[in-house]
């Protein structure tokens, strides 16, 4: 990059190849939405910065080092995510009066740490969430419409990670099991899990050290913390999925880092992003409309990284313009832009250029362009009422009636059938 100023570290411009990519994602993934009776919102991206500390839970990573604060007069931050605000717009607009509220969401989310590679200080989720009924079938739901959404954008090569933390009384049990397990390994953990040995033992499962991965995967928990009737509900989900066909693989060891989340969690990972796995993760929050002062409703929901979906495939094809208007003398320029302008008020996409030069260098531009035809004005042809009609393809060139012109160009046919 060049010039005096970049953008803010952890941030990205999205010049014009990225930005078509992702809106051309973004529109696949309404469409998407819609089929599954999701309706969007559009939240602040301003919000309270409490409503994140309850819900996600203070001792997380991202209330303890991520949150991008604004104001701590207003105690104002921007988003870290959207799950808890939509449970405030759920809370604050009464949803909970309807028994199923599906929302989408796509936009903006902000963390500030330090950057690395995939990982922004702004970068953008898509994500949906199912507040109001509780059912194996709607987990099941989400799980498939997340990875209809990653096969829809071209994405090959994904795993899906699943496991249960079960309820309140089973994550808490989870915790007791796991520092039980840990007590005479505590000494083996990095600075950071020896905290969370107090703090949050949880967040040890998610630790990247390679000590802590080692002692994580010597210990032997499964799923002996779950209480009955959570088991049977993950074991129900478990063979939905197999009954859609889903593959998945059971991870004992996925517990997402954010206190909200209860009974199923999943992530959608590749091994194509280096050391941040994740495209997409998701799971069941039952106690997160309680905890910001609503009614007891239950919640499911997840959210897919754009930029992360973006490292993954190839950038989309501009549709090119159809037709560049180019003239053989600066006179015939306000002519030009004349029939530029009947051109797109017809519906046939078409530029110029307005600053004169020779054919050469326009029809040079028009070829950069990617344009179908370039419509060429001279002196000569006008006297006659014609044009010059060149098709870059064919590299072929023919004359035309003006009046002719935007018929046959509306048409999109062949210069043959002229
Ligand atoms: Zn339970
Ligand atoms: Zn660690």
């Amino acid at each position: 990059m060049s010039g005096r100023y970049r953008p803010p570290r952890g941030t990205k411009d999205f010049l014009s190849g990225e930005a078509y990519t992702s809106v051309f994602l973004e529109n696949k993934a309404r469409e998407i939405f819609y089929l599954y009776g999701y309706r969007e919102v559009k939240l602040p991206l301003i919000e309270n910065k409490d409503i994140f500390i309850r819900s996600l839970g203070e001792s997380t990573e991202v209330v303890e080092k991520q949150i991008l604060e604004i104001s701590s007069r207003e105690n104002l931050c921007l988003r870290p995510e959207a799950t808890a605000q939509i449970v405030r717009a759920y809370i604050g607009h009464s949803l909970y009066l309807q028994r199923l509220v599906k929302l989408f969401y796509i936009g903006p989310m902000f963390r500030g740490e330090r950057p690395q590679k995939g990982r922004f200080r702004q970068f953008h989720h898509i994500g949906a969430e199912a507040i109001g009924e509780k059912d194996p079938l709607l987990d099941t739901e989400l799980i498939g419409l997340a990875e209809k959404l990653l096969v829809s954008f071209g994405i090959k090569d994904f795993y899906l990670e699943i496991n249960s933390l079960g309820c309140e009384e089973d994550k808490n049990r989870f915790k007791s099991l796991l520092k039980k397990k840990l007590t005479d390994k505590v000494k083996l953990l990095c600075e950071n899990c020896q905290k969370r040995f107090f703090t949050n033992p949880l967040r040890i499962l998610d630790c990247k050290e390679a000590n802590c991965r080692k002692v994580v995967n010597s210990l032997d928990i499964g799923n002996s913390y779950l209480c009955k009737s959570c088991l049977s509900y993950f074991e129900q989900v478990c063979s939905l999925l197999d009954k859609r066909g889903i593959p998945y693989k059971v991870n004992p060891w996925l517990v997402r880092g954010l206190d909200y989340y209860t009974q199923i969690v999943f992530e959608f990972n590749s091994d194509n992003l280096g050391s941040q796995k994740a495209v997409g993760a998701g799971g069941r929050y039952d106690g997160l409309v309680r905890e910001l002062g609503g009614p007891d409703k239950p919640g499911c929901g997840f959210a897919l990284g754009l930029e992360r979906i973006l490292l993954l495939r190839n950038l989309e094809k501009f549709s090119p313009l159809k037709v560049f208007v180019a003239y053989t003398s600066s006179e015939l320029k306000s002519k030009a832009f004349e029939l530029l302008t009947e051109l797109r008020d017809e519906g046939v996409s078409s530029d110029m250029r307005f600053e004169f030069s020779s054919l050469k260098s326009q029809l040079r531009y028009a070829q950069k362009l990617g344009v179908e035809f370039v419509v060429i004005l001279g002196e000569e042809e006008l006297k006659n009422n014609q044009v010059s009609l060149r098709d870059m393809k064919a590299s072929s060139q023919e004359r035309l009636s003006l009046d002719g012109l935007i018929g046959f160009l509306k048409k999109g046919g062949n210069v043959k059938d002229a």
